[in-house]
Parts: C-alpha cells; sequence; structure tokens
C-alpha cells in the first residue's frame, strides 16, 4: 500500500543538471519506520515469502526482470532526471538492475547446504535460512542498479526487506517496488521507505530490523557500525574508495588511454570503482598524460537527456563546490590541471553543476587530491620507477575497493595483483566488476561481498543441524 508519510512531510526533487523539479517525495521519519518495520517483520514472520519454495520465488523474481526491461526506458529516463546521468548510462543501469533480479532468480535453489562427517553417529547438516527483516540503504549515484544488487539476494534468500533510496534519487527505488507487487511478491515484504540521514538513522536503529546492507560514504558506514553495534545486527558495508590504475610501460597505450577515460571520468566519477589514481611508470608518464588529457577534452559533457552525452551532471551544487575545492587546492601547492576542471553549462545544464574532466599532475602522492575520495571527473596521475613502488602506491590509501594492473609481462601482472590490497582487481582491463562474481572492499572500503554466490549468502544465517540416529 503506498501511504504518505506519518506526518505528512515531503520534499522537492530537482534535476541536478537542470535545476528543474522533478517529483515530489514522502519525507519519511521515525513513525515511519515503525510501521514499515511492523508490516516487514509480520510478513516475515507468516512467512507468506519465505516458506515458498526457491522455484516459486525464483519465478516471482523473474518476472520483476521482466517487468524492468518492459519499463527500460521510463525507468532510464527517470533516473536521469534525478541524478543528472547519462540516459545510455541509465538504460544500462536499467539492464543491469534486471540482470540481478534475473541472476538471483537462478541462484535461489542454490542456498545450499553440506553433510559433516561429526564424531555423533547420526546425520549432521548445514541449512541457509533468510536473516529477517533487511534494511538495505543505497545511495544516489547507482540508484536502481544499487537498489537491485542488494533487493535480488535479498528476497531470493527469503527475507523481509526496507529499502531505502538516497534523497536526491527516490522515483525508481518506488517503481522497483510496484513491479515487484505486480511480478506477485506479497505485501508487505518490500518496503521502500523515501527520505534522508534521520530516516536512515531510524532505519538502522530499530530494534527489529536485523541486517543492514550499506552502500554510500565510509563516513555514514562508519556511524552505522556503531549503532549496529548495539544489537549485534548483522552489516555488510559498501564504502568509498580511490582505486589505483596501474600502467607499466609495455602496456598497449592506446588500450589503456581509450580504458582509462572511462575508469576515471565514468559518472563523472561518481563511481565507488573509479581508477582516479593512475600510477604511470616513469618513461611513458608524459606522454600518457598528454594523451589522457587529449581524450578527456573529447568527452561529451552535455545535456544528460541527449543520447550522444557521455558526461552528465554532478549530482548536486556541493557536490561541484567540494570538486572545486579539490582543484584549487591542487594549484594552490604547485600542482598542474591538465585540460578540464572548468564549471560547464549549456541547454540541459542549467543548474551549473557539470565539469569537464581533468587531469591532474605533479602533485605528491600524499596530497589530498591523490588519497581521498573526489567524487568528479578528476584522474590524478603519479608517477613510478620500480614494481615495488608502483605497488607501494597502489596501496597508499585508506582504501581497498577495486583497481587495474595494465602490462604485457604476465608474471609482473600476478606479482602486482597479489600485492595490492582491494576486493576487486582486473588485469588489462578497466573492470572486474561482474554480478556473477564477488564484489567489494578491504581496508576502509567496506565489510562483506555483494554479487554472485557470496551476495546471496550475505543474506542468509548458517544454522547446523544434528539428527540423531537412536
Ligand atoms: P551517503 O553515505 O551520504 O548516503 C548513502 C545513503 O545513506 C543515503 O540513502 C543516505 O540517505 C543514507 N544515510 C546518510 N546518513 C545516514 C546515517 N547516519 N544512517 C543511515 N543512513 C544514512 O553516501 P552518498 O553520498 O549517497 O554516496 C556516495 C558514497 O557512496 C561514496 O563514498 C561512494 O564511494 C559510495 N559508494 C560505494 C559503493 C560500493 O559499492 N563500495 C558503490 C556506490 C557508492
Amino acid at each position: 500500500e503506498e501511504v504518505p508519510a506519518a506526518d505528512g512531510a515531503t520534499y522537492d526533487v530537482t534535476s541536478p543538471a537542470s535545476g528543474r523539479e522533478v517529483a515530489t517525495a514522502a519525507e519519511g521519519g521515525a513513525g515511519d519506520v515503525d510501521r514499515a518495520v511492523a508490516v516487514a517483520a509480520a510478513a516475515f514472520d507468516r512467512g507468506v515469502w519465505r516458506r515458498q519454495t526457491a522455484a516459486a520465488r525464483a519465478a516471482v523474481l523473474d518476472r520483476v526482470a521482466d517487468l524492468l526491461l518492459k519499463r527500460q526506458e521510463e525507468l532510464a529516463l527517470m533516473e536521469s532526471l534525478c541524478s543528472g546521468k547519462p540516459i545510455r548510462d541509465c538504460i544500462r543501469e536499467v539492464l543491469a538492475a534486471a540482470g540481478y533480479f534475473r541472476l538471483y532468480a537462478g541462484l535461489a535453489p542454490m542456498m545450499t547446504g553440506t553433510t559433516i562427517p561429526v564424531s555423533g553417529t547420526g546425520l549432521d547438516l548445514t541449512l541457509r535460512e533468510p536473516i529477517g527483516v533487511c534494511a538495505l540503504i543505497v545511495p544516489w549515484n547507482g540508484p536502481l542498479a544499487i537498489a537491485a544488487k542488494k533487493t535480488a539476494p535479498a528476497l531470493a534468500a527469503g527475507n523481509a526487506v526496507i529499502l531505502k533510496p538516497a534523497p536526491p534519487t527516490p522515483l525508481t527505488a518506488l517503481e522497483l517496488e510496484r513491479c515487484a507487487r505486480e511480478a506477485g511478491l506479497p505485501a508487505g515484504v518490500l518496503n521502500v521507505l523515501t527520505g534522508g540521514t534521520e530516516l536512515g538513522r531510524a532505519l538502522v536503529a530499530h530494534p527489529g530490523v536485523d541486517k543492514i546492507s550499506f552502500t554510500g560514504s565510509t563516513r555514514t558506514g562508519r556511524d552505522i557500525l556503531k549503532t549496529a553495534a548495539e544489537r549485534i545486527k548483522r552489516v555488510s558495508l559498501e564504502l568509498g574508495g580511490k582505486s589505483p590504475n596501474v600502467v607499466f610501460a609495455d602496456a598497449d597505450l592506446d588500450q589503456v588511454v581509450e580504458s582509462a577515460v572511462w575508469a576515471a571520468y565514468w559518472n563523472c566519477g561518481q563511481d565507488c570503482c573509479a581508477r582516479s589514481r593512475v600510477i604511470v611508470e616513469r618513461p611513458i608518464h608524459d606522454r600518457f598524460v598528454e594523451r589522457l588529457a587529449a581524450r578527456a577534452a573529447r568527452m561529451v559533457v552535455a545535456d544528460p537527456l541527449r543520447p550522444d552525452t557521455e558526461l552528465g551532471s554532478l549530482i548536486s551544487s556541493q557536490q561541484r563546490d567540494r570538486v572545486l575545492e579539490f582543484l584549487a587546492g591542487v594549484r594552490q601547492r604547485g600542482g598542474r590541471l591538465v585540460g578540464g576542471g572548468e564549471v560547464v553549462r549549456g541547454p540541459g545544464l542549467e543548474a551549473g553543476n557539470a565539469i569537464s574532466p581533468v587531469v591532474v599532475t605533479g602533485v605528491d602522492p600524499d596530497a589530498d587530491i591523490a588519497r581521498e575520495e573526489v567524487f568528479g571527473p578528476v584522474a590524478t596521475v603519479l608517477p613510478f620507477d620500480t614494481e615495488e613502488e608502483a605497488i607501494a602506491l597502489a596501496n597508499g590509501t585508506e582504501y581497498g575497493l577495486s583497481g587495474s594492473v595494465w602490462t604485457r609481462d604476465v608474471g609482473r601482472a600476478l606479482r602486482v595483483a597479489r600485492e595490492i590490497r582491494s576486493g576487486l582487481l582486473s588485469i588489462n582491463s578497466d573492470t572486474s566488476a561482474y554480478p556473477e562474481a564477488p564484489f567489494g572492499g578491504r581496508k576502509q572500503s567496506g565489510i562483506g561481498r555483494e554479487q554472485g554466490l557470496e551476495g546471496l549468502y550475505d543474506f542468509t544465517e548458517l544454522k547446523n543441524v544434528y539428527i540423531s540416529d537412536d
């Protein structure tokens, strides 16, 4: 049932690109959390979903995938309007969301256990069971895809879900719930609450929430972990990143440059996996910087709704100012900005929150721009001389989410890949983030793994059962 906020509060959703109002959303608060948790817990306790066979749950998830695909253009438009992301990326995001539902429809019957030859004479076996009420809190940079990568496995495992999208991007989460309802998900199993930080806090603190799966900033993740400690809640955190792109001189420069622009600037760099620290072997450093800047300058920064737009708008004026502040800091400390780094305005970009992609060089590896997550279209290039130095630079941040290594020397690729402390790593490719494979961070980039079978298990509790043969 769709209801207004308990206290009737609403907020305006505006396009960060044009500044125009897009929608009005309910501003949920603690009272709404109480209602949603009560509904979700009742649905879980009644067993309307968790007691269905895995095949029956899979069939519903499959239908959700069909409905998302059927409505891809409408959903992509909503996403683009709310987030400022190019429409073609938003279409890809809807396809990815449908893909998660398809994947977990297939994996629902894979909640298998083991039989263990214990010292008793009976039979020992393990069961994977749903956890209960799962709160899924998602950010604005990949709203539907991230919502889907959490919701699909949580539902596949038989849990009840409360999904909280980020304030700028509430619409596709609401549509996802509508698709799930139409697909035959029983009432109360998937609940969506829209609102901001206070709502998120209330959700995390609520005693009826058994698990929190969060994607967002490291700062918020730390808060969530502290609150969750009170009741030993299950927590998965997918947090920030500052991922390295290590380029050796023997790599195919054309291929690396083409890959590096997307790895650093895709979604205006508002990507937790962005390879925003490009670590380049000294003999090719200057040539690489020149080529990267030239390629970046050709990127189409324009109205997100135009089909040929490659980079749209940042999410807000605050985010734009934060990026510009980082760039001002580079100039003050004698670093160099090669091309870009300017505010772009134009039709569809009236709000002035778009920034052209920029390459930063001549900075110390300890500089803020080289270590902190900027979440803007900024690639910082650092030179290195030896393999050891490349590894040290790659590991020189508090984050450990993803990264790439480019070399034709297989032995070196393997040595470096093994030494980089990250949850994901790609060799001669700009991504290793595939829905079928585990995804997650080390160090300050998070705890737990999403996607693949691990992502399903993350929404289960393991129970050991011993059956006596007496
Ligand atoms: P954020 O932490 O500000 O907000 C994320 C979500 O948490 C939003 O829904 C927000 O309303 C909610 N929230 C905020 N404060 C809360 C609190 N105290 N308790 C509970 N919920 C709260 O992050 P953001 O700015 O929306 O997203 C950007 C961040 O997300 C970046 O740091 C980025 O790296 C990270 N991110 C990580 C991944 C990953 O998989 N590792 C993927 C995408 C984004």
